[in-house]
């Protein structure tokens, strides 16, 4: 069995950065599905199901960390850019790529404890799980903490945002939303530590 934490936001909430506390402190492993999608993204030029379907992604769990291996290669350094970013969100409207996804976050969440972060972490791919949060924040500060992250323009980095919230909001399968039963935390003005003391306080 296994106990599991989603954690599903808006890109620049601070989920992936409050992930890694989970698995320092606390020993989760803490799947990034957002990876998945970047993965596909950077692998596959054309997205079908015929591709889809003999795309060997392969992952090893290190240091907490889920790494994804396309032939030998470990992809989660070389995916960061908003480049792969917008590519990853357009190709999240596909219904194969998202059932590939679902899937392959599901084999990885066989037994132990588990903090995933997503747009449909707790909503779609883990509807039961333990404990669901939502974290949220302004625009203007998730871009704020994206440009120092990727030492990127603060004007560039609005605009790329703003056009993935659109995409991510607006689709027709899994839309980021407030999964049932999720605990909302808005960022904007929290520190990393204050954000991770309230949603330990839950459990
Ligand atoms: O979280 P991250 O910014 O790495 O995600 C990249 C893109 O992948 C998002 O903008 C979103 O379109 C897509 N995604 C998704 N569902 C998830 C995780 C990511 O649609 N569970």
């Amino acid at each position: 069995s296994s106990f599991i934490i989603t954690i599903d936001g808006p890109s620049g909430a601070g989920k992936s950065t409050i992930c890694k506390m989970f698995s320092i402190n606390d020993g989760f492993v803490h799947i990034d599905t957002g990876k998945i999608y970047r993965s596909i993204a950077y692998i596959l030029k054309e997205v079908t199901e015929e591709e889809l379907n003999k795309l060997e992604l392969d992952f090893k769990i290190e240091n907490l960390q889920v790494l994804f291996i396309y032939k030998g290669k470990i992809l989660n350094d070389i995916i960061l850019s908003e480049d792969i970013a917008k590519k990853a969100s357009t190709i999240a409207k596909n219904e194969f790529v998202r059932d590939f996804v679902n899937k392959l976050a599901r084999t990885i969440a066989q037994e132990g404890k588990f903090v995933i972060d997503g747009r449909d972490a707790g909503s779609v791919i883990f509807p039961n799980a333990n404990i669901k949060f939502y974290l949220d924040a302004k625009l203007e500060e998730r871009a704020k903490r994206r440009s120092k992250e990727l030492s990127v323009d603060y004007s560039q980095s609005i605009k790329s945002l703003s056009c993935r919230d659109e995409q991510d909001t607006q689709r027709k399968i899994a839309p980021l939303v407030v999964p049932k039963g999720a605990i909302i935390i808005d960022t904007t003005f929290l520190s990393v530590e204050e954000v991770y003391n309230k949603i330990k306080s839950y459990f």
